[in-house]
């Protein structure tokens, strides 16, 4: 009997002894898309250190961010019943600009004005198009119940003349920026990124009419657009875009939610273009920023985008203008775009590197000339920080590894 308690009390103190003397060490590393999280237990008295045990921990890591992946070797044309040849660029621009102060950049990436806010934003071989309205001068717009606008301009080019084009970004569901005839013959499968409320139309239309790939972002909501196959076999970074909603207020009543049925709800956008591990968003690093303001008023809301991106450059803005006045310029009732005066404190308050005006002088309801904007700009002494674009007209920039 005493030497079983003697064994136990000997096994209670070896138990001791040893449990006293085990360290544990944990340590986390990402490897190959892979968190590996590592539980290693020592047996450590004095200059003695004995591993015991090691315990892995595998976790994939899933990006919570929804992802776009575009591959920019398919050919398809952006419409449902193409032509016999799909053009294999866009038209040569009629000027191409650069930054006007900046020195040494390498321009890979540029932004092609087409007309209103149609853009054609190309990189690393893929093509970005915003807010797609290929109607030309003397059309009819629909902008709401009785209200409607006719186009003066006409688009940089035709919307068959369109050559590939990967995605869609589209600030919010008004006709002139996704018109009838874009409506109609868009292929249903281009991938749109859009407002909940443009979704909710374009993805649930009836007959085989409903558009198959659209993504909704509301504001603050981001995603990730990767682009397949290309990268630095090097560092192993791929290109990848990032594209958060910003707040956005056609319409500055307090009640918006029964205005917005008739005026729909716009979005901004905030489309970083840069480099990530591939697959893994916590890695992206932004090499340039470009904030797109969409149809809003200069509203409070937009006073957080400064805020949120505190201390990281916004290189470019896209700025919608116009002073878009309903019912229309016999009758302007209620201004729904930036004036002049609004654009200028949109610039001093987002204090982007450069800024475009684009949305300006296409339809007969803008009631806000261009030279209203160039001029609020030189006299606040900015005109060093704005480039003008005419329709078919190119801005070239760098976009930074
Ligand atoms: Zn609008
Ligand atoms: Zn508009």
């Amino acid at each position: 009997m005493l030497h079983f308690a003697l064994a136990i009390l000997f096994l209670v103190a070896l138990a001791l002894f040893f449990y006293s003397g085990l360290e544990h060490q944990h340590s986390i590393a990402v490897e190959g898309g892979i968190e590996v999280e590592r539980h290693q237990l020592f047996f450590v008295k004095g200059p003695i250190k004995l591993p015991v045990g090691t315990y892995v921990y595998l976790h994939f890591i899933m990006s919570s961010l929804p992802h776009l992946v575009i591959d920019p070797t398919t050919n398809e044309s952006p419409l449902r019943n193409p032509g016999n040849t799909l053009p294999t660029s866009l038209p040569v621009a009629n000027e191409t600009r650069t930054h006007p102060t900046a020195t040494n950049t390498k321009e890979n990436a540029s932004i092609f004005f087409v007309g209103t806010a149609t853009t054609i934003l190309e990189w690393e071989g893929i093509r970005l198009m915003t807010d797609p309205n290929f109607l030309h001068a003397g059309d009819h717009v629909h902008l709401g119940p009785g209200v409607s606008g006719i186009r003066k301009t006409n688009p940089a080019l035709n919307l068959e003349d369109l050559p590939r084009t990967d995605v869609v970004l589209l600030s919010h569901y008004h006709g002139d920026h996704f018109d009838q005839d874009v409506e109609a013959q868009l292929r249903r499968n281009l991938p749109i990124i859009t407002t909940p409320h443009a979704k909710s139309h374009l993805a649930h239309k009836q007959d085989g009419e409903a558009f198959t790939d659209v993504y909704e972002l509301d504001a603050w909501k981001s995603m990730m657009i990767d682009i397949k196959g290309v990268g630095d076999q090097d560092t192993k970074m791929v290109p990848a875009m990032k594209v958060t909603g910003m707040p956005g207020k056609h319409v500055d009543l307090k009640v918006v939610e029964v205005v917005n049925e008739l005026i729909p709800p716009t979005n901004g956008w905030m489309v970083e273009l840069g480099h990530q591990a591939s697959g893994d968003d916590d890695t992206f690093k932004c090499g340039y920023r470009i904030y797109i303001s969409g149809d809003t008023l200069m509203v409070d809301e937009l006073k957080a985008i400064p805020e949120v991106y505190k201390g990281q450059q916004i290189d470019l803005m896209l700025i919608h203008l116009g002073g878009t006045t309903i019912p229309g310029p016999n009758m302007p009732l209620l201004m729904v775009t930036m004036d002049a005066a609004q654009g200028l404190q949109l610039v001093q308050l987002i204090q982007p590197d450069l800024t475009i005006p684009i949305h300006y002088d296409d339809y007969d309801v803008f009631l806000s000339p261009l030279s209203d904007f160039k001029k609020v700009v030189e006299e606040a002494g900015l005109s060093e920080k704005v480039v003008y674009l005419d329709r078919k007209d190119a801005y070239k920039f760098e976009v930074k590894n």
